[in-house]
């Protein structure tokens, strides 16, 4: 059974941690608090840290000459350099961080959805990032980083906690490093990033390999460029066919052509959309309670994050993942006719 370490993730203290809002509210948000148990939540209000204090009136971002202020339109106080300073400060005070979970559309949390008002602070002239986002965002270029609105939708979550207890292991190797963890560490999640990206994946081969015997430091940190680059966006949903293919090889020749013919059949279901993907993994999962196999057993592609976090309905979730798929089959199939 994989054990995983506890991320340490940044979250907007309005979602679910204090009633910090402009007005005093707070809002609970069910993925934050069924992540708790299995992460370190940082808490914090930029807000309130840089003294708005609560309640109080609400501040927005606005246009002014070609420049994004940050202003409290009730007192026409301009806070974006004491929110910048803050920002700069808090971040640069942390030890760690493998995610960030913001409030979306907020003008201090937001990551890109945040209304930009013009100078009148009244019309919408575009939308924009956050003055604590986008600070995240500069500082952590990285990290697992999203806003709870987003994490509603099933790809987006799953990439997030992917990446997320991803990001916290390689944190523990680099913790302690030596050649034989970072060894051990792309070995376990050599099928995971055959999903993400097979050309990184192929490069940070190399790189481990490290037939030129660079020192450890520069091995480690070329490493570190490249797992970011493979975990930089979620996989295409039918990249796991791939994986599953490269898993089935360990194990088919102890299987019957029937039982083979089965897998396969599942497989080409899940690539056409009719069955999810827990159908072939759940087949594979059972092949390898019969043939035990180490290297699938480490793998970090069947459990890249704890079992509790897996909801029962996303499986369903799926399919509306390999619908996007076949309608992007659909478009690129020459029609009959066409030129
Ligand atoms: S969105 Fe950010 S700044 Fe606004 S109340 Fe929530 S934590 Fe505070």
């Amino acid at each position: 059974m994989r054990t995983f370490p506890k991320p340490i993730v940044v979250v907007s203290k309005c979602l679910g941690f204090d009633h910090c809002r402009y007005n005093g509210d707070i809002i609970p948000d069910e993925f934050v608090a069924r992540l708790g148990p299995y992460v370190e939540y940082i808490p914090v209000c930029a807000e309130v840290e840089i003294g708005l204090g609560v309640p109080r009136p609400p501040i927005n971002v606005v246009a002014v000459g070609g420049e994004e202020r940050l202003m409290q339109p009730a007192t026409g106080r301009d806070v974006s350099a004491e929110m910048r300073e803050f920002a700069a400060r808090f971040l640069g005070s942390l030890a760690a961080a493998d995610g960030f979970i913001l409030k979306s559309r907020s003008p201090s949390c937001g990551l890109k959805d945040v209304k930009l008002r013009a100078a009148n602070g009244k019309a919408i002239v575009g939308t924009t990032s956050g003055f604590f986002g986008r600070a995240v965002l500069e500082r952590f270029p990285h990290a697992a980083i999203e806003d709870e609105g987003r994490l509603s939708n099933f790809r987006i979550r799953q990439h997030f906690l992917t990446k997320l207890f991803t990001l916290a292991a390689w944190r523990e190797v680099k913790q302690a490093p030596t050649m034989g963890r970072l060894v051990q560490f792309h070995a376990a999640n050599k099928l995971l990033l055959m999903a993400y990206n097979q050309k990184e994946l192929r490069l940070m081969g190399r790189i481990v390999a490290n037939l030129e015997q660079r020192p450890l430091a520069a091995v480690l940190a070329d490493y570190e460029a490249h797992l970011a680059e493979a975990l930089r966006a979620a996989p295409r949903c039918t990249s796991a066919v791939n994986v599953l293919m490269h898993g089935f090889g360990y194990f088919s020749e102890g299987l019957t052509s029937e039982e083979k013919r089965f897998f396969l059949d599942a497989l080409e279901q899940y690539r056409a959309g009719k069955l999810p993907l827990i159908a072939p993994l759940t087949l594979m999962q059972s092949y390898g309670i019969r043939f035990p196999r180490e290297y699938l057993d480490q793998q970090t592609f069947f459990h890249p994050y704890p079992e509790a976090l897996v909801e029962l309905t996303d499986s369903g979730k799926e399919m509306a993942c390999l619908e996007e798929a076949q309608r992007q089959r659909r478009a690129a199939t020459p029609r009959a006719g066409a030129a």
